[in-house]
Order: C-alpha cells, then sequence, then structure tokens
C-alpha cells in the first residue's frame, strides 16, 4: 500500500478514536477557550474563527470549509478531485460542535449531517480571510552587473544523475533568473539530453530543440550577425515560453557576447524612481505578433501589458518585452495615456540600458546557459565569423511542475496543497 494512504488512513484512525464531545450547538459568536492548545475559535451563524498564538484571526466560511473537507468521502485520497458538488452544500449550513485537538479542529455539520477534520497547519496555510501564507518558492534575489563575479552554476554530472541536482538546477534558475551548467559535452544531442532533465521542450514555429549556424557566406544569414537589444521571447504568445537554453556549441570569429539583464530589477528600479511610467506598462495592453514565415500568423488571444502581475497576489510575475514584434496600438482603455506610454517605454528603455543592469557574458562551448524567460532579458552583441548554437524552449508551467517536485517532493506538495 501507497505510503501516503497509509497515512491517510491512520488519520482516520486517529479521528475516529478521537472522542467526540457531547454535541452542544454553539450559540453565536462564542469563543471556546483552550489555552493548552494556545488556539482560540470564534463562531458566528455562518462562520468560524481560529485565533492564531500571534493573535491573528481567520475567518472561514461555513459553507466554505464543508467544500474543503478532506475526508474520502469528500477528496479523492489519491487523484486530490472533489467529490462533493457544490449544490449539495446548504448556503446557510450549520456546525453542531466543534472539537479541538493537538492535530486539529473537528466540525460536525448539521444537513446533511457530516464530520469533517482540518490540520492546524492546513487551515493556517489556507487562510483566506487575511491570507497568511502566500509562497512555498525560493526567495527570488536580483542582481547587476556585479553578478559575473558569482555566476550561478550547477554541474553537469550532478543534474544528468539525480534528481537533487535537478533540484539544485531549477532553484538556481528560480532565485537569480539565469544559471550555467558546467561540463556539457559540446554536441547538439547531449544538450537536448540535458535540457529534457527539466522537462519536455516545447515545439513552436521554429522547432523543437533547434540548431543553428550563421555563416557569413550565406547572405540570407548576414542579419543573424548584428547586435540584438535586450528583449524577451515569444512575446507575442497568450503563454510565452518560461525557459530557453542557448549552447554556444562551435565559434570562430569576434564578438557576439551574450546580454542578460534581470527584468524583476529593472521594473524594481522603475517602480522606485517613476511610479506613474510603472503603472503606465503595467495596464496598457500591447499587441504583438509573429508574421515572418509563410505559415504562421501568431497573435496573443488578448493583449498583455510589458509588466504582468500575478492577480492574486499583486506580485510582478513576467516581463514581454520585444520591441520589434509590438502590432499596431489601436486599441486604448483610455487614449489619454498614449504620451505616457512613450514616455514610459523611453524611462523602461533607460534604466535597462544603463551600465550596471548589463551582464555581458561571452558564451563557452561545454558550458550552455539557461534563463527564466518571464523575467531575464537577453541580448547579443554583433560578431563576425561562424557561431554553431543549438537551444531550446520549456514551457513555464512544465519548469515549475519540475521546481517543485524536485525541491519539495510530492508528498509534501499534496499536503500542503490539500
Ligand atoms: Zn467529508
Amino acid at each position: 500500500m501507497n505510503s501516503k494512504i497509509i497515512r491517510y488512513l491512520s488519520r482516520l484512525q486517529l479521528i475516529s478514536k478521537r472522542k467526540l464531545n457531547a454535541a452542544s450547538v454553539v450559540p453565536k459568536s462564542t469563543i471556546v477557550n483552550t489555552p493548552s492548545h494556545d488556539r482560540q475559535i470564534v463562531t458566528s451563524p455562518n462562520t468560524i474563527g481560529v485565533i492564531w498564538a500571534e493573535k491573528l484571526t481567520s475567518i472561514y466560511h461555513n459553507v466554505w470549509l464543508r467544500d474543503h473537507c478532506q475526508c474520502e468521502e469528500c477528496l479523492h485520497p489519491l487523484t486530490k478531485q472533489r467529490l462533493v458538488h457544490p449544490s449539495n452544500i446548504p448556503q446557510d449550513i450549520k456546525s453542531t460542535a466543534i472539537e479541538q485537538s493537538e492535530q486539529g479542529l473537528t466540525i460536525h455539520w448539521n444537513h446533511p449531517t457530516h464530520t469533517s477534520f482540518y490540520e492546524w497547519s492546513w487551515l493556517h496555510r489556507h487562510s483566506y480571510n487575511p491570507r497568511l501564507q502566500t509562497t512555498l518558492l525560493p526567495q527570488k534575489e536580483l542582481w547587476n552587473y556585479d553578478i559575473q563575479h558569482n555566476l550561478p552554476t550547477v554541474e553537469y554530472q550532478a543534474v544528468m544523475n539525480s534528481d537533487d541536482g535537478v533540484a539544485e538546477w531549477t532553484s538556481k534558475i528560480y532565485r537569480y533568473g539565469f544559471c550555467f551548467v558546467d561540463g556539457v559535452p559540446a554536441s547538439s544531442e547531449e544538450t537536448e539530453k540535458l535540457l529534457s532533465r527539466i522537462a519536455f521542450i516545447r515545439t513552436t514555429h521554429f522547432g523543437g530543440f533547434w540548431n543553428f549556424t550563421s555563416n557569413l557566406a550565406k547572405a540570407d544569414l548576414a542579419y543573424t550577425t548584428a547586435a540584438i537589444e535586450a528583449h524577451t521571447d515569444t512575446s507575442y504568445f497568450t503563454d510565452p515560453v518560461g525557459l530557453q537554453m542557448l549552447h554556444l556549441l562551435k565559434f570562430d570569429g569576434e564578438g557576439g557576447k551574450t546580454l542578460l539583464i534581470d527584468g524583476f530589477r529593472a521594473a524594481q528600479i522603475l517602480r522606485e524612481e517613476d511610479p506613474a511610467a510603472y503603472k503606465i506598462l503595467s495596464t496598457v495592453r500591447v499587441p504583438s505578433h509573429t508574421v515572418g514565415d509563410e505559415d504562421t500568423f501568431i497573435q496573443p488571444t488578448t493583449p498583455s501589458p510589458i509588466l504582468g502581475h500575478n492577480i492574486s497576489t499583486g506580485q510582478l510575475e513576467q516581463i514581454r518585452w520585444n520591441n520589434g514584434h509590438r502590432s499596431v496600438a489601436d486599441q486604448w482603455d483610455n487614449p489619454d495615456n498614449v504620451t505616457g506610454f512613450y514616455d514610459a517605454m523611453r524611462k523602461w528603455n533607460e534604466i535597462l540600458t544603463r551600465k550596471d543592469s548589463e551582464l555581458w557574458i561571452q558564451l563557452q562551448p561545454g558550458r550552455p546557459l539557461i534563463f527564466d524567460n518571464w523575467r531575464t532579458l537577453h541580448g547579443r552583441s554583433a560578431f563576425s565569423g561562424c557561431r554553431q548554437m543549438c537551444g531550446g524552449y520549456i514551457n513555464r508551467d512544465d519548469y515549475m511542475s519540475r521546481l517543485r517536485l524536485t525541491n519539495l517532493g510530492r508528498e509534501e506538495i499534496l499536503k500542503r496543497l490539500f
């Protein structure tokens, strides 16, 4: 039997063994004192509140609590899929008795009769009024060009041989927005296998895992030797690519340094120096497109702002900045923003091009770079000669899945999320 189920069953036994107090209807706004647990319960007709040791009070609606019952009749223990339909929960459902233990809170419901148990840690983690805990992820560390003295790096063998290596890799990518891998064979096949350690490679109109050679002898590739200013890739997708890997396999020429910029740091500076510009870049939706190929006409279903924020937390979560791919801007929620938008883009560009924003690196064979395309802008200087590169994209959600699984473990995630 799966250890998760064993833990689940032992918890059920724990509940059934717990002596249930004689059912007593909790009257309006009653405080149930339990000094031994250092928590208090406050009830009203339709809510139950928990006053935590830190003196914060979380209020939970009865209907929400009943909807989030975790017994196996209500939530499938393996798939974590809901088994109770909200239509079967009365809006004015009442608790008939509430009991506390060291482990958590047991609530007896009326109409229909049911008993639910919630661990204290679960209640604290999922408190929504107020929200008490927001993230299980590593802290992001903003950087400027000083990071050149301490570049985030992991070892190829560690990544290929264990999920702990992948945990370190994905964690550094999350923390810094980029990471190098040392000791990689300078071959396209081995680089593809390396990238696949995070997740399957995202196929786009550029193909799957790509190889490209620029060669001055070929006139149609001439433009690929030109400088490219800092940008994010695929800003024209509804879901821009999450990670990008670049591995320089061969280079005999001059120039062609890679530019990286911490877009989150640039955004923070913009917010401090020009809050109005920050607001405009966070709200004005920028239409974009890619239409260069005969068989490609891509535009996002809804245009997004340059600075994208998480709707729940308000935190900055995505930079979309690719000036070349901006479309005709003929849809404005507020046409008064037009001049302010151009001012804001100039200010944004001025911050991005400050010397201390820019990390310039010469890529090397055997040392691929991977970066978070939702945070780190990239570009390159002009070059001469022949440059052979390979690389690929990974979806944001697939990368985050691997990050969570390798760093926290499946059991821990399930425990914390459900
Ligand atoms: Zn239940």
